[in-house]
């Protein structure tokens, strides 16, 4: 298939329903080997107060339409976007670099999300409330917040945006989107089925270019109601204090430091099956990614032997990092370590623009390589001997994403998660994210979820309606 002719592989910005360019461009880089594949516009301010100026007029016609019209044109996005799954899984892997493989289970995944949210837009209750006075009735209104900007990262380009329209669009939001400009082509593609299923103009903008002008557009203006971010705690930091201005509603789904807790008593074959899994989904670059691996000290020799024998057979060179910086920062957490006393026992070289499965072994707490999200295939090992100690050194950090525990002991099973100060946490488990259930941090990782039947409050208003008793000299 030469999906360059495909009717997905767009290179501009959709502003209210239009497909526009821009004065100038930005290149889109293969992550392989650094080649152009595309360009995409460079807009800015202007272009974004454009777009926020359809998606508030456009507010009016969608946060009207029905629940079901809402409900079956997000159904059909969905449908759209897993019919045209493959075509959207090789614009993805052109510009992000994930295999085809995974690329094609973060559509699925993307999708899921769209399909769980058709379903909520039907279920938009409020509340009847009993009251003091008779005759006297307290109603609940739940409604859209109104335009929503949201800025999404390039490590899922696909899945963290269907992840923020879906509820928003259930419930009657529009949005301004900004992707990250190195990942653009799989935000344009959903665009594309946007249309094809039907949204009226306006109602989903995306656009590109220079991500401070745009990200201080949807601060400064104050036809956006609500900001949903996902990316680093320090632009995090920035949009929550320029939403401040006109006190807009937030979601951010920002950095982690995942520790991943090995007891004596875990069964380590399935242990390392499931490292293995969660380290090298998206060749480390996901901010739920196990950070810090603690193995107790009694089972610590046998786990890194296996853990070294599973790398060892992980194929190499096929999944590159996201781009040069990314290299460094690898490369630079290892030496790092190494400097300060840690152990490289495999890995540890480039293939090309990919990072070999690396296991470097005798970390400690205060090296740059666990106090940072190392965003690579690096497995980090530190050692620890008492329960306490390990739950309270987890926590030692601004961060508080996810968190993973492996034990066969049911009593510690259900007593270390309350003991963890973090988002998500998975017990002998990696896979934990997905529509029906709710993703967020704690700490320095965020505000607000994402997913489940809770995701769609970050985009509803409540209003209280104070309905007084009817007047009975009045017929
Ligand atoms: P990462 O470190 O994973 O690349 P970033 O937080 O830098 O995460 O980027 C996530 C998203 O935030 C991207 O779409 C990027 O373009 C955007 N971004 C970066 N800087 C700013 C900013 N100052 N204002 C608004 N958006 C920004």
């Amino acid at each position: 298939m030469n999906f360059r002719q495909s009717r997905l592989f767009q290179s501009k910005c959709l502003v209210n329903g239009k497909w526009i360019e821009g004065k100038s461009t930005l290149p889109v880089l293969n992550p392989f080997d650094d080649s152009v594949i595309n360009h995409i516009p460079l807009l800015g301010q202007k272009e974004c107060l454009v777009a926020i100026d359809a998606a508030y007029s456009a507010f009016e016609v969608w946060s009207q339409a029905s629940p079901s019209t809402r409900s079956k044109t997000l159904r059909r996005w969905a449908e759209l976007i897993d019919e045209n799954a493959e075509e959207l899984a090789e614009i993805m892997r052109l510009e992000q670099g994930k295999t085809l493989k995974q690329a094609l289970a973060e559509i699925e995944y993307g999708s899921s999300f769209i399909y769980w949210f058709a379903d909520e837009a039907l279920r938009i209750f409020g509340d009847l409330m009993p009251s003091e006075t008779p005759g006297e009735h307290g109603l609940v209104l739940k409604e859209p917040v109104g335009v929503v900007g949201a800025i999404t990262p390039w490590n899922f380009p696909s899945s963290m945006i269907t992840r923020k329209c879906a509820p928003a669009l259930a419930v009657g939001c529009t949005l301004v989107i900004k992707p990250d400009e190195q990942t653009p082509l799989s935000a344009f593609a959903l665009g594309v089925l946007a249309q094809e299923a039907g949204f009226p103009d306006g109602v989903i903008n995306f656009i590109t270019g220079d991500a401070k002008a745009i990200g201080q557009e949807m601060m400064d203006n104050a036809k956006v109601r609500k900001l949903s971010f996902t990316g680093s705690t320090e632009v995090g930091k920035i949009l929550m204090r320029g939403a401040a201005n006109h006190v807009k509603k937030l979601s951010l789904e920002l950095g982690g430091n995942a520790p991943f807790i090995v007891f004596e008593d875990a069964n380590l074959d399935l242990t390392v099956k499931k490292l293995i899994a969660a380290k090298f989904r998206n060749w480390g670059q996901s901010c739920i990614c196990p950070n810090r691996i603690y193995v107790h000290e009694s089972i610590q020799k046998v786990f890194v032997e296996k853990v070294k024998k599973a790398i060892e057979e992980l194929e190499k060179g096929v999944f590159p990092l996201i781009n040069q910086a990314a290299l460094g920062k690898v490369e630079r957490l290892i030496h790092e370590a190494e400097q300060a006393g840690a152990r490289v026992i495999s890995g540890a070289k480039r293939s090309g623009n990919s990072f070999d499965p690396t296991i470097v072994i005798d970390v400690k707490d205060e090296m740059s390589i666990a106090q940072e999200e190392i965003f690579g295939p690096v497995i980090s090992c530190l050692t620890f001997s008492d329960e306490r100690d390990v739950i309270e050194r987890a926590n030692a950090t601004r961060y508080g994403l996810a968190s993973y525990i492996f034990t066969e002991n049911l009593h510690r099973a259900w007593r270390v998660p309350k003991g963890l100060e973090y988002g998500m946490v998975g017990v002998n488990e990696v896979g934990i994210a997905s529509a029906g259930t709710p993703f967020g941090g704690h700490k320095e990782s965020g505000i607000g979820v994402e997913g489940s039947r809770y995701g769609v409050n970050d985009y509803l208003e409540m209003k209280y309606v104070c309905m007084g008793a009817p007047d009975e000299t009045t017929t």
